[in-house]
C-alpha cells in the first residue's frame, strides 16, 4: 500500500500542516458529489472499504513528525471524506498519543454530524473543520448532490456538536455563483452560524477547476456576502487567489472604526489594505490599540 502522508504543505489557514489521506490511491470515496469538486466524478459511498489499519498510519505519521519536526498541524483527509474511514476513533487516540506539541485536525465535508460515534471520535481532535455550504434545502441539495441527510437536521446536529466539543470548531461554506449565493441563502446561513458558534467561519469560492462546469463567485461578492453576517462572528475570506480585490487607504480612525465594526482576518489586512495603511496598522498594534486573537492558524484583529 502506498504511504498515506501528503506535504507539509503551507495553508493560508491552517499554517505548516502534514496531510493524512485516509482513503488514499483509486476512486474518491465520498457522500457527496459537490458541484465544485476538484476531484474525478465517482459513485457515492458511506463507508471506505479496505482501509488501511490505523497502526500502519500512525507508524507513517511518526516518521513524517521526525523528518517534519516544525508543523503545526497533522490533518486528517482524504480523496474523499475522512470520517467514512471505520477506525477513526482508535486513529485519534493513536495520533493523540505521538503528536507532542502539534495539533489534530480534521477536515470533514459535514455529513456523518448526527451519528453519535463519529462525534466521539471527533471530540479527540484539536481543531474539527465541517463543511456548511448552504442551509436552505433546495441549494444545498443542488450544490452538495447528497447520499442522503438535509441542512435542518445537519445544522441541528452542528449545534449540539458544539455544545459537547471543547475544541476549535471551524465552519467552512463554499459559494458557487447562481447556486447558492442568493441573500436569501447568506441569511438562512447566518442564522445557522449563530446557532452553532463555530469559533471561525472560512468563506471560499472555487480556486481549482471543478468537476462540473460551475463558476466562482467574485472576491467583491464573497466580501459582499461576509458583509451581510451578524458583525460578532469571526468570518475569514481565504482563497488561493487574491486577485480582484481592490487595496485601500485606511487611516488611523478608519481602521480603528472599522475594527470596531467587526473583527478583521489577516487576509482581510492583506487583501484591502494598501502599503502604507498596513504601516499605520502595524504601529497601531505596538500601541496596543489593536487586539489579536489566533483561532486554528488564522489571526483576527479587532478593536474595543
Ligand atoms: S465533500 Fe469534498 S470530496 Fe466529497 S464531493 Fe464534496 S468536495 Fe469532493
Amino acid at each position: 500500500m502506498s504511504t498515506s502522508i501528503f506535504g507539509p504543505v503551507l495553508s493560508r489557514r491552517f499554517g505548516l500542516s502534514l496531510g493524512v489521506d485516509l482513503v488514499g490511491e483509486g476512486v474518491k470515496k465520498c457522500n457527496y458529489d459537490c458541484l465544485y469538486c476538484e476531484l474525478p466524478k465517482a459513485k457515492k459511498v458511506s463507508s471506505i472499504a479496505s482501509a488501511k489499519a490505523p497502526e500502519l498510519i500512525a507508524k507513517e505519521v511518526e516518521a513524517a513528525l521526525l523528518k517534519h519536526p516544525d508543523i503545526d498541524f497533522i490533518t486528517l483527509t482524504a480523496n474523499g471524506e475522512p470520517t467514512l474511514y471505520p477506525k477513526l476513533y482508535e486513529l485519534a487516540l493513536m495520533l493523540n498519543e505521538i503528536k507532542g506539541n502539534k495539533k489534530l485536525l480534521i477536515l470533514s465535508n459535514g455529513s456523518t454530524i448526527c451519528d453519535a460515534e463519529i462525534r466521539k471520535s471527533l471530540r479527540l481532535f484539536d481543531v474539527v473543520k465541517l463543511s456548511l455550504d448552504s442551509a436552505l434545502d433546495i441549494s444545498f441539495k443542488k450544490i452538495d448532490r447528497p447520499l442522503e441527510t438535509n441542512p435542518q437536521k445537519l445544522i441541528g446536529c452542528m449545534e449540539s456538536f458544539r455544545g459537547e466539543y471543547g475544541g476549535t470548531l471551524v465552519l467552512e461554506s463554499l459559494f458557487v455563483k447562481g447556486v447558492n449565493d442568493s441573500k436569501e441563502d447568506v441569511v438562512a446561513l447566518n442564522e445557522a452560524y449563530l446557532r452553532i458558534k463555530p469559533d471561525r467561519i472560512d468563506l471560499s469560492t472555487i480556486d481549482r477547476p471543478p468537476a462540473y462546469r460551475v463558476e466562482a463567485v467574485s472576491p467583491e461578492r464573497l466580501r459582499e456576502i461576509a458583509a451581510m453576517l451578524d458583525k460578532s462572528l469571526m468570518v475569514s475570506i481565504a482563497t488561493r487567489k487574491s486577485e480582484g480585490s481592490k487595496v485601500r487607504s485606511f487611516s488611523k480612525e478608519e481602521i480603528i472604526y472599522s475594527l470596531k465594526n467587526r473583527p478583521f482576518s489577516v487576509f482581510d489586512i492583506e487583501a484591502l489594505f494598501d502599503e502604507p495603511s498596513k504601516g499605520v496598522f502595524e504601529e497601531m498594534k505596538k500601541e496596543g490599540l489593536i487586539k489579536e486573537r489566533e483561532v486554528a492558524g488564522t489571526t483576527f484583529y479587532w478593536c474595543f
